[in-house]
């Protein structure tokens, strides 16, 4: 497994952060009552689609405006909440590999500044960053566009990004989100589903989010839920049992809260082993990301994507530097 310095460091930081989680088991919670559709954003900001927005949006046939997701389901799941789902992105069935899709994905932790965590971000960090990004004429993606463009022949906006948010922190829901809309921007959030709480808890340092926010920036169409496994476990340290274990578990219930198949996979601290990928894509994922730092590209494999990490010591002028080969 091959890790560069920046890599290693990320994940000593993670596992740092990860030492404060207050970790407890996923219980359902009562619905919630958003009514944050795409549509309902875009009107409430003014944002419209630009015209490359609009030639690569999805087909997807008329709906009713949506309910708030179920808490509990029985029966079909719901339909359509998913805004990263693959069959979205599904253009071309023939066509081939596309290795020359390289595509940033900004990998963020804890919004919130907590002072000597360097997976936390600087007050106004975050802001800042997302506000360069619209100015330069970023697209944000979500893993299905990503998907779609790297085996479908999907075409992706210009100058596409993918931004991910790990672990599942309450700040994602109460600073990062906010700011998303604002800008019309998508996410993807890597939840640890153990983590996954029925109340806030604001008392502990790193408060997670609870199954009501998550459902809520779900049904926003601009936020997916993706898993992390159930106890943050690093899969470079377990057996093949165990991973697997962490692979379905944890995608049995988050689909439990946020009513989709879980497809996209993030490995805590960048673990795994070589035999373990075989094991991710049987558990039903089709993309997944690590701690290896640099542009992801299909050359990379499926499940081994690379991503560039923003830490709080991240400067302004380093980030715009991490992205400098989207604005050649
Ligand atoms: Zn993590």
């Amino acid at each position: 497994m091959k890790y560069t310095i920046s890599a290693l460091l990320t994940t000593a930081l993670c596992s740092t952060l990860m030492t404060g989680c207050n970790a407890t088991q996923p219980v359902p919670s009562t619905a919630n009552t958003a009514t944050n559709t795409t549509a309902n954003i875009m009107a409430k900001t003014n944002l419209q689609p630009t015209a490359v927005e609009k030639r690569t949006a999805p087909v997807r046939p008329a709906h009713p405006p949506k309910p708030p997701l179920p808490s509990t389901v029985s029966g079909p799941l719901p339909d359509p909440y998913w805004i990263a789902d693959p069959k979205n992105y599904e253009v071309d069935a023939h066509k081939t590999v596309n290795e020359h899709v390289p595509v940033p994905i900004l990998e963020y932790h804890e919004v919130n500044y907590w002072p000597g965590d360097a997976a936390t971000l600087k007050p106004g960090q975050f802001k800042q960053e997302i506000k360069w990004l619209h100015q330069e004429g970023f697209h944000t993606i979500n893993l299905g566009q990503l998907y779609g463009a790297m085996y479908f022949g999907y075409k992706l906006p210009k100058r596409p990004v993918v931004l991910n948010f790990d672990d599942g922190y309450e700040s994602t829901y109460l600073k990062a989100f906010p700011i998303l809309k604002n800008y019309g921007y998508q996410g993807t959030v890597f939840m640890v589903s153990g983590f996954v709480l029925n109340k806030p808890n604001r008392a502990v340092r790193f408060p997670k989010l609870t199954a009501s926010e998550l459902r809520i920036m779900q049904q926003s169409g601009l936020i997916d839920i993706e898993s992390h496994t159930v106890h943050h476990t690093n899969l470079d340290t377990v057996s093949l049992t165990r991973a697997k274990a962490e692979l379905t578990q944890s995608s049995r219930s988050l689909q439990r809260v946020v009513h989709h198949p879980m497809k996209f996979f993030c490995y805590p601290y960048g673990g795994y082993t070589k035999s373990e990928l075989t094991t991710v894509k049987q558990a039903g994922y089709i993309l997944a990301v690590t701690e290896h730092e640099g542009y992801a590209n299909a050359r990379q494999g499926a499940v081994t994507l690379d991503r560039i990490p923003v830490l709080d010591y991240t400067t302004m002028q380093q980030f715009k530097a991490k992205l400098q080969p989207s604005l050649r």
